[in-house]
């Protein structure tokens, strides 16, 4: 007897890790399915360049509004469900921490509260962020699964206790709940608000002179960033496992905003210099003195988080998934991409 085919839900699929993830599971031949919130029209781009708008279901769910639409959705029965919806901007949840908070939190109970009423045998993917960890006071060793909370933004609180909500409906209410504890991850689908596709369509866009000088915060910033392709990829690798748990996703190097700059004005054919020190500092291109970027401290963090560097041995040693991705690579497709679309438009 020919098997089922197995069927996937994505909320948030309009988002960088929601697309990118739809793209693979339908390229597996998964029947996908997706929520998207209403008013989200020009958000569908990613679907789009993607090719994949007319291979998936698309449910309209807006976060805290009307759960019993999401209902009728969960009642499908999914094999897998993978929970990418979210606000995801660390640096306006300062502004807007009860929008955060809420968003986040609702959205968490209001899939994992439809699953325990119509759906337990559903295996939920959550994602959840490295933000949890903030302050942290081992700084100098890899972050591991089990390190100390302690979240610096309103984003990362949310986070925290997304996580406990998890916990919650695996310990306690037996749902196969897993959580994925994401470092940042990048790809040419990231939003043009974070820092990563900032620089990469920023800079593509004064080669082209659509653009004066780039305004950003701290250069001297620095992250673990991977690769969004690879991450989701790590996704269903977790909800394929036979045990539900927490699993961090991360490369375990850390690279500066400058180092960033440096290779994606390189991959532009600029030649970066930096000049000034502090809130005047600039990097020119010093063949032609063009101011590329400004040092704005409008863009700083109220308070930063500290650099942390995630370890992957858990999800490494138990499901086999690695990340082999470079930033400084990640970092100059991302700039070719952007300058292929500006040449598009
Ligand atoms: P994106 O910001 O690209 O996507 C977020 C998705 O959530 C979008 O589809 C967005 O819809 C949707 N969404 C936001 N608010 C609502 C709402 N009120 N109701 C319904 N849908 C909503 O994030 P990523 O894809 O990069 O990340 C996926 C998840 O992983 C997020 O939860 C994020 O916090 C988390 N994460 C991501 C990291 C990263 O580096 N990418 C790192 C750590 C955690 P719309 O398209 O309309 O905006």
């Amino acid at each position: 007897m020919k098997k089922n085919r197995k069927r996937a839900l994505i909320t948030g699929i309009t988002g960088q890790d929601g697309a990118l993830l739809a793209k693979s599971l339908t390229a597996k031949g998964i029947e996908v399915s997706g929520t998207f919130r209403r008013g989200s029209g020009n958000n569908f781009w990613r679907l789009n360049e993607l090719e994949i708008s007319d291979k998936i279901n698309l449910y309209e769910h807006s976060i805290g509004n009307n759960p019993i639409d999401l209902s009728r959705v969960i009642q499908q029965k999914f094999d897998h469900i993978f929970h990418l919806a979210g606000d995801s901007f660390t640096q306006d949840s300062f502004r807007h921490p009860y929008q955060t908070i809420n968003t986040n939190l609702t959205g968490s109970l209001e899939i994992l509260d439809a699953v325990l009423q119509h759906s337990k045998e559903s295996k939920v993917f959550i994602a959840c962020s490295s933000e949890i960890f903030g302050n942290s006071k081992k700084i100098r060793s890899l972050i591991n699964e089990n390190h100390e909370r302690n979240p610096l933004n309103p984003y990362g609180i949310s986070q925290a206790a997304i996580l406990d909500i998890a916990r919650y409906y695996r310990n306690i209410q037996g749902l196969f709940v897993s959580v994925g504890i994401l470092f940042n991850h990048e790809s040419q689908f990231r939003s043009a608000q974070f820092l990563t596709r900032k620089l990469s369509l920023g800079l593509a866009e004064i080669k082209v002179g659509k653009q004066k000088a780039l305004k950003l915060g701290n250069l001297n910033s620095s992250r673990d960033w991977g690769s969004a392709e690879e991450y989701v990829s790590g996704f269903q690798i977790v909800l394929d496992s036979n045990n539900p748990d927490d699993f961090i996703f991360a490369t375990g190097r850390s690279v500066s905003v400058r180092e960033l700059i440096i290779v994606a004005c390189q991959q532009l054919g600029f030649k970066p210099e930096f000049t000034g020190s502090a809130n005047t500092e600039k990097c020119i291109d010093s063949v032609t003195g063009r101011v590329l970027i400004e040092v704005s401290p409008e863009y700083f963090r109220k308070v930063d988080t500290p650099c942390l560097v995630g370890s992957t041995e858990k999800i490494q040693s138990e499901l086999g998934w690695r990340p082999t991705r470079r930033i400084e690579d990640i970092i100059a497709e991302m700039c070719a991409h952007d300058l292929v679309r500006i040449g598009k438009h």
